[in-house]
């Protein structure tokens, strides 16, 4: 298996003794995994809470903690930073490994911010850039861009998915939707992307599902927080792993190896031949339904007809729908493909 990136630790610091804590328990766990991971602790300072009620993070108070922890660990430190104060402190204080949360890519102004403030040895930091609460790769993009734009080289980006509105009664407490990241991968091959499983999970029991999704499908590493007393954590209390959970699932994970490279056999050409053969078919068709959309535009005008019937299209889409049901395809994901087709089949009759 080719190394990953691994970014564990509490979601935040809390006191000296948490951090000592997981320290001691993380640097025995990490170095049974070293030759499949290189590991960097993680703690925020500073938490982005919805509510001024929630814990707001220790702020500097913690710096000495994380960066005795990951000085006991042997691996770098890393915190969340949302202003350029924050910056500042944590690298004064020697840290060199920096996040940007979701609600901070959120605000091209925050990051501008960040990306403005001046640091003496910007080759000596890495930034990690988190997806925005919402689907918006150009807002992602645009964070990414702000900060190479600054002189910084050493850049990530970190999936940690997306506030659909569906937490308390989806699967995810921050929805995937894996095309997001897939575009931003296809855009910029060279950035590692890390897969935050935690905060796409949102419980505890559902982390190892999602870190195995991502290891499979090839991401470059895993952020995901663990703590010494999850029950008694002052956030994300429901999501964080205990060490010996983390400890399970990585040796788990060391066993998922996606490192050959692609295209070397007969059997995989063979197949991408038949998926491109099939493309054509499928685009040919695609465009001759929009040829037949167009006819029915030109009846509709000469009949006095409004473009859009509902009634017609829910009749589709429920015929398609099932379908999909009947043949392993997610509803959802016909669902999406159906409104996509239907769109541009209303916008050829306006
Ligand atoms: C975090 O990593 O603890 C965090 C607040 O992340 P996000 O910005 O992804 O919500
Ligand atoms: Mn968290």
């Amino acid at each position: 298996m080719a190394q990953k990136l691994l970014i564990v630790g509490p979601c935040a610091a809390e006191s000296a003794a948490q951090m000592d804590d997981t320290a001691r328990s993380l640097r025995d766990v990490l170095g049974g995994v070293s030759a499949h991971f290189d590991s960097v602790l993680r703690a925020g300072l500073w938490k982005p809470r919805s509510q001024p009620s929630s814990f707001q993070g220790v702020g500097i108070e913690g710096l000495p903690w994380l960066i005795d922890a990951a000085k006991y660990m042997g691996c770098p430190a890393a915190t969340e930073v949302a202003q350029p104060d924050h910056l500042i402190a944590a690298y004064n204080a020697g840290i060199r490994h920096f996040w940007i949360g979701a609600r901070t890519t959120s605000n091209p102004f925050m990051v501008e911010a960040l990306a403005d403030t001046m640091i003496a040895d910007k080759q000596s930091v890495t930034w990690y850039v988190k997806n925005p609460t919402s689907p918006d790769i150009e807002l992602w993009c645009g964070a990414v861009e702000r900060i190479k734009c600054a002189g910084y080289t050493h850049i990530c980006a970190i999936h940690r998915g997306f506030a659909l509105g569906e937490h308390t009664t989806g699967l995810y407490r921050n929805t995937p939707v894996w095309s997001v990241p897939i575009e931003f991968k296809r855009r910029y091959p060279a950035v590692p992307l890390i897969t935050d499983a935690s905060h796409i999970a949102g419980k505890a029991e559902r982390v190892a599902e999602v870190a195995e999704q991502a290891m499979r499908m090839g991401t470059d590493g895993l952020m995901i927080e663990v703590h010494p007393d999850p029950t008694n954590a002052l956030s994300d209390a429901r999501q964080q792993l205990t060490p010996a959970q983390l400890k399970d699932l990585l040796h788990r994970l060391a066993t998922i190896d996606t490192a050959a490279q692609p295209g070397q056999s007969a059997e995989l050409t063979a197949l991408r031949q038949q998926i491109d053969e099939t493309d054509d078919e499928l685009w040919a068709l695609l465009s001759k339904r929009l040829d037949i959309a167009r006819r029915i535009g030109d009846y509709k005008r000469q009949h006095n007809m409004a473009v859009l019937q509902s009634a017609r299209y829910d009749e589709l889409l429920q015929r398609r729908i099932k379908w999909a049901q009947e043949h392993g395809i997610e509803p959802e994901a016909a669902k999406q493909i159906m409104d996509i087709i239907h769109e541009q089949s209303v916008l050829t009759q306006l």
